[in-house]
């Protein structure tokens, strides 16, 4: 097993080491060959001799050599081993590389899409694509370390599952066993995370994908990941609070300075008369030069809007509960238009990277949500009878918010695509990286699913 990671060599000075890693560069010098050995850590200045030379760059090697300090002079200040060089004593090419076919060394952002993505495993050994997955991985890390502190649980929920109205298209499987039915992939874990309260859990979390049938975008693909979490006998202040201090503690352990603590609260109302609209950038020139994450939460959202037939439609989710002194009214299904509900979103740099709300508990509220957007007996049976079922058999009052990771990673490191924090992005036509879905597939299988291709 390799014991060593590149930026540890320094701690090894007069040692002879086993390094395992990628060839960088190789700058030939006749006598001497100096190699650039890589891993993920960083670079190392390897010297060799004459064993050295027939490395070129992205042979992987495993190389024995010496750790040695450099001269004052030579000191590299500008990588983290730059106070030391390996004289190398033993090479072994343990993979050969081609010429890639895209190069590795530049932030590539001006290299074809197509072709970074068809080779993603080469492309990800670029720097920068390195440090942002690295720090994708210590976010998460710091979420589960808060939120298991906090005594949240981690739980999975299914992905082949029903369809649930989270304001998309579905993605949809289609059953074997059960010719001519289908499942669909979750748009959120929304109601399994309601039903895990229903359970008695108390408080849940979960790393969840979510995956949405939507055109795509700079900052939106067909998935993603949300931080997915719900809470028992809480208020609207209570989610608030915890998410903020999460978003808080993780920001601040990462590095980054926070504009305004507490962040600020606007209602619907003054966000779209002062901003014109409900995310916004509160940043001045000074802050996004250095990096500043401008927080702020959104509340009082109306709860149903007018949909393009002119139909109530909800603004966020059917799931929510009315505030309090709306309740009446939604019960009454009076004033639809001024029911406000008890929503959250959180806005940071222009982008909204959270939402959640108090959910309802009481049937009757939910069904009078789903009849106001004129759903019929019928369908509230088929779609949420399982939901006004749970509500009558011990649902404690609950609440929670989910945070789309993409869109926090494109704001910690300000990449402008979402493929740029995600290990294996589709391309902007829905093609898979390296792997070249979605592809046609065997009659037998269409046939075993009873499906024809029209
Ligand atoms: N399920 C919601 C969403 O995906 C988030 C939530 O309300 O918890 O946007």
């Amino acid at each position: 097993m390799k014991k060593l990671f590149i930026e540890n060599t320094v701690e090894h000075v007069g040692e002879v080491v086993d390094l395992y890693g990628w060839v960088d560069t190789v700058r030939d010098h006749k006598k001497i060959v100096f190699i650039d050995l890589r891993d993920r850590t960083g670079i190392v200045q390897i010297v060799g001799g004459e064993d050295f030379k027939g490395l070129s760059p992205e042979d992987v090697v495993h190389i024995k050599g010496l750790v040695k300090e450099r001269p004052e002079k030579l000191i590299n200040p500008k990588i983290k081993t730059g106070a030391i060089e390996i004289e190398g004593k033993e090479v072994v090419i343990l993979n050969k590389s081609l010429t890639p076919p895209l190069p590795l060394n530049t932030d590539g952002y001006d290299i074809d899409e197509e072709v970074r993505l068809k080779y993603r495993y080469l492309d990800l050994r670029r720097k920068r694509l390195t440090r942002n997955i690295i720090l994708r991985s210590k976010m998460v890390r710091l979420v589960r370390e808060f939120l298991t502190s906090k005594g949240f649980i981690e739980i999975e929920t299914p992905l082949l599952t029903k369809s649930t109205p989270e304001g998309s298209r579905d993605f949809l499987v289609p059953s074997r066993m059960q010719p001519g039915k289908f499942y669909a992939l979750p748009q959120s874990p929304q109601q399994y995370k309601q039903l895990l309260m229903a359970a008695g859990f108390e408080r849940y979390f979960q790393i969840a994908k979510c995956l949405r049938d939507e055109d795509l975008r700079a900052d939106r693909g067909f998935e993603h990941t949300q931080i997915d979490l719900e809470m028992s006998f809480v208020n609207r202040e209570d989610v608030m609070k915890l998410d903020e201090e999460m978003v808080t503690t993780i920001a601040e352990e990462l590095g980054y300075t926070i504009k305004q603590k507490p962040f600020p609260v606007f209602t619907y109302k003054e966000a779209m008369e002062k901003y014109g609209a409900d995310k916004f950038d509160m940043r001045t020139e000074e802050d996004k030069q250095n990096g500043v994450l401008a927080f702020a939460w959104v509340i009082d959202f109306p709860f149903f809007e007018r949909d393009d037939e002119n139909k109530w439609t909800f603004t966020h989710n059917p799931f929510s509960a009315p505030m309090p002194e709306h309740r009446e009214m939604l019960l009454n299904k009076e004033n639809i238009d001024t029911i406000m509900a008890t929503q959250y979103d959180l806005v940071c740099n222009g982008y909204e990277v959270g939402g959640g709300s108090i959910r309802t508990h009481e049937p009757s509220v939910l069904k009078s949500t789903l009849e106001i957007m004129g759903y019929t007996e019928e369908r509230i049976q088929a779609e949420f009878g399982h939901m006004l079922e749970a509500f009558q058999y011990g649902t404690p009052p609950h609440g929670g918010l989910a945070h789309g990771i993409e869109r926090l990673m494109m704001i910690l490191t300000g990449e402008p695509y979402l493929r740029e924090v995600v290990a294996f992005p589709m391309t902007s036509t829905g093609q898979t990286a390296a792997t070249n879905a979605p592809s046609p597939v065997d009659e037998k299988q269409l046939k075993e699913l009873g499906i024809k291709v029209v």
